[in-house]
């Protein structure tokens, strides 16, 4: 579904990705783990253009994303959904309008049809009752579910998580990873930037350890967690498990 091939950024001097290969094929879950500053995130805005690589080319469904006109890379964009460590939800819209306004906005879809698929969404991330709330009398567990719903009312290809979970209280992490697992159990292709080692092991297909701009190790998560090979991933490892 996505390849990325010698994948370079800089920002100035700093060079943040040095080259970076790689593919995620479709339905499965890749978990990118690694230091903070690794180039996790960059990566991840990378795979969307939201950051445009130095060199090196993405390729999304046999697209070459890298050298298309704005107007098509929308178009695309629309066909990968993005959550953020922050919900960034419109605070004056109710919940079911923050699930229903870039449908209709962006993709035409007719009111009704965009009324009941914000419901069935809200269903599925377990907020049906909070609809016509706004987003600050949430809770960041809850908003951060109204987040994935919101980009899934995009009907994406792929969902991209940026440390979904990162700026949630502890007891507010669990039922945002529950919904995250679920919808990896509906076979959406997902990559998901993580510190919850525990949930990487349980929905990855693989982990990718980056570490100072470079792929150093992936594998499945048995071949990761319990059998590392890289001096730098089992350090890691021993500081996060
Ligand atoms: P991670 O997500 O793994 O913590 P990032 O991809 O956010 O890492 O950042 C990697 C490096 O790139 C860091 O040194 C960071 O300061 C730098 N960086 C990221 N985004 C920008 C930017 N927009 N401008 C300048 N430097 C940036
Ligand atoms: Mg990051």
């Amino acid at each position: 579904m996505i390849k990325f091939n010698h994948l370079k950024k800089s920002f100035d001097k700093n060079e943040v990705l040095i080259d970076i290969n790689g593919e995620v094929k479709k339905g499965e879950v890749v978990v990118i783990i690694g230091p903070s500053g690794s180039g996790k995130s960059t990566l991840l805005r990378c795979l969307n253009l939201l950051e445009t690589p130095t060199s090196g080319e993405i390729i999304f469904e046999d697209i070459a994303l890298t050298g298309l006109n704005e107007t098509k890379l929308n178009q695309l964009r629309e066909k990968m959904g993005m959550v953020f460590q922050s919900f960034n939800l419109f605070p004056h819209l109710s919940v079911l309008d923050n699930l229903k306004i870039a449908p209709i906005k962006v993709k035409g879809m007719p009111e009704t049809e965009a009324e009941s698929q914000a419901r069935r969404l809200l269903k599925q991330v377990g907020l049906e009752d909070k609809d016509t709330a706004y987003p600050a009398s949430l809770s960041g567990g809850q908003q951060q579910r109204v987040a994935i719903a919101r980009a899934l009312a995009m009907n994406p290809k792929v969902m991209l998580f940026d440390e979904p979970t990162s700026a949630l209280d502890p007891e507010m992490v669990g039922e945002v990873l529950k919904v995250i697992q679920d919808l990896a159990e509906t076979g959406m292709t997902m990559v998901v930037v993580t510190h919850e080692m525990g949930f990487a092991k349980q929905v990855a297909d693989r982990v990718i350890f980056m570490d100072a701009g470079y792929i150093v190790e992936e594998g499945t998560p048995e071949q990761l967690f319990d059998h590392p090979e890289h001096n730098r991933t089992k350090d890691f490892l021993a500081k996060v498990l």
